[in-house]
């Protein structure tokens, strides 16, 4: 396990526990996966379903990546409101990612279900909760493009607001009842599991070091054996990992970061998200909030854990729970963990063509229910040799200049927020 990963609350109360043989020697397979996401987990559980030979190649360990760092909300859509996706790909392409994101949730909650994932699956729906007034201006727009395409979600008060939360710092919020709360960690790994259960293989470390095409089939090698297989799926996002023969596409790294209480009373939990919403807010820095199944605080802001200015932000988290919930305010926080999400110029995940195989990447913080769907996706589109079925078109190249500045800029304006903010 890569040594960040000790101290993370996901890894520390995961019920999930899969193991995979490894991989040596040569082996062949219709379909070879890198990455051991939601994205690639979910196209391998597909692809073994279809009857597809599937070998899914992890560098660390299943959910080392995004996928076992993330605070677990699984929503409906992505970060932009419908009107600014449809403004971004075309009304047609984005009314359909759109209806298709909409179910995402449902196709999560479906899978925890059918293959009896513990991962302490949690549907009372989620809570983008006003930071200050200025923030319900956002919420009106959000909610008005939600509900033109019947998204039922419905505007609260700031006193209803206040009610649901337990929190008197929140001014209003949007609430989805299509979303819920997962364990992240170990939705992927059960996701896993169930994908060897079909059939598949998923050998954990080494990574995939050299990628090539020799004829009509791709070579992916390892420092302990080999792959060939017709078709590839590139599923390493955020944490794609230097590979000879390809070059991942870029994403502008965003760093986001997260501590948790211990379990709370049951007299504060009477108080403090009776309806396990899990909540984040409309601050331009933003942060979130939700309960685990024991009962802990998961709370969490945007920056990075690893540079000389953490101690901000670490010192900024605390302040952050009493502003919330001055009842917390000398309730000790542990598990202090970050995770990169992959952020695109558009905010838009994309899939990029290959030619016999995709990548895909850039849920820009909404990767659940869309790596869930996207991997899936691009098993069928493969293994069908029919792209129909993608939730959007792949594109042919992808650049993306100044990504460091970019992520820096990011970085820096956390910082700079913690210093002199609690909100
Ligand atoms: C802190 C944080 C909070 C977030 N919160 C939410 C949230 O609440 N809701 C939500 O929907 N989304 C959230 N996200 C986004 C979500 O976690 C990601 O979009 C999602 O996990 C991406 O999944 P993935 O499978 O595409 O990539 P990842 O999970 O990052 O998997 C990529 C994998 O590829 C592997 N890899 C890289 N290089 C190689 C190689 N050469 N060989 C083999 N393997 C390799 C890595 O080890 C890694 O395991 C959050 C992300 C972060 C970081």
């Amino acid at each position: 396990m890569t040594s960040d990963l000790a101290s993370c609350l996901w890894h520390q109360t995961c019920q999930e526990n899969p193991a995979f043989p490894e991989l040596t020697g040569e082996a062949t397979a219709d379909l070879v996966v890198i990455g051991g996401g939601y994205t690639g987990c979910s196209a391998a559980l597909k692809a073994a379903e279809m009857g597809a030979s599937v070998n899914l190649i992890e560098a660390d360990e299943i959910g080392s990546g995004g996928s076992g760092r993330n605070v677990g909300l699984a929503n409906a859509g992505l970060w932009l409101p419908p009107e600014d996706i449809n403004a971004a790909l075309g009304a047609e392409t984005g009314s359909r990612l759109s209806e298709l994101l909409a179910g995402a949730p449902d196709m999560v909650f479906a899978l925890i279900e059918k293959h009896a994932i513990q991962c302490e699956p949690e549907r009372g729906g989620t809570l983008h909760c006003a930071h200050a007034p200025s923030g319900l201006k956002d919420l009106q727009r959000r909610h008005a493009q939600l509900t033109a395409i019947g998204a039922p979600v419905e505007l609260l008060s700031r006193e209803d607001a206040i009610q649901r939360t337990g929190s008197d710092a929140v001014h209003g919020a949007l609430f989805d009842p299509r979303a819920g709360t997962i364990q992240p960690l170990a939705y992927v790994r059960g996701l896993a599991r169930a994908a060897a259960t079909a059939g598949a293989q998923l050998p954990p470390h080494p990574p995939a070091t050299v990628i090539s095409r020799e004829g009509s089939a791709w070579h992916v090698a390892t420092p302990k054996g080999s792959l060939r297989a017709k078709h590839l799926i590139m599923a390493t996002n955020a944490y794609a990992r230097e590979i000879s023969g390809y070059a991942a596409p870029q994403v502008i790294p965003v760093h986001y970061f997260q501590a948790a209480t211990n379990p709370l009373p049951a007299s504060l939990l009477k108080k403090i998200l009776p309806g396990k919403e899990g909540c984040w807010d409309t601050a331009l820095v933003m942060s979130s909030w939700r309960l685990d199944q024991a009962g802990r605080l998961v709370i969490g802001g945007m920056g990075a854990l690893n540079h000389f200015g953490s101690a901000l932000h670490r010192s900024w988290l605390p302040r952050k729970l009493a502003a919330l919930y001055p009842e917390l305010k000398d309730v000790k926080l542990h598990s202090h963990w970050h995770g990169r999400i992959a952020m695109t110029t558009e905010h838009l995940p994309k899939i990029l063509d290959l030619q016999g195989g995709y990548a895909c990447f850039g849920y820009s913080g909404r990767g659940i229910g869309p790596g869930t769907l996207f991997g899936a996706a691009m098993a069928e589109a493969l293994l069908n040799g029919d792209s129909a079925c993608l939730p959007v078109p792949p594109a042919k190249g992808h650049s993306l200049p100044f990504a460091g500045l970019r992520s820096a800029y990011y970085e820096t304006g956390a910082t700079l927020t913690h210093l002199v903010s609690d909100r």
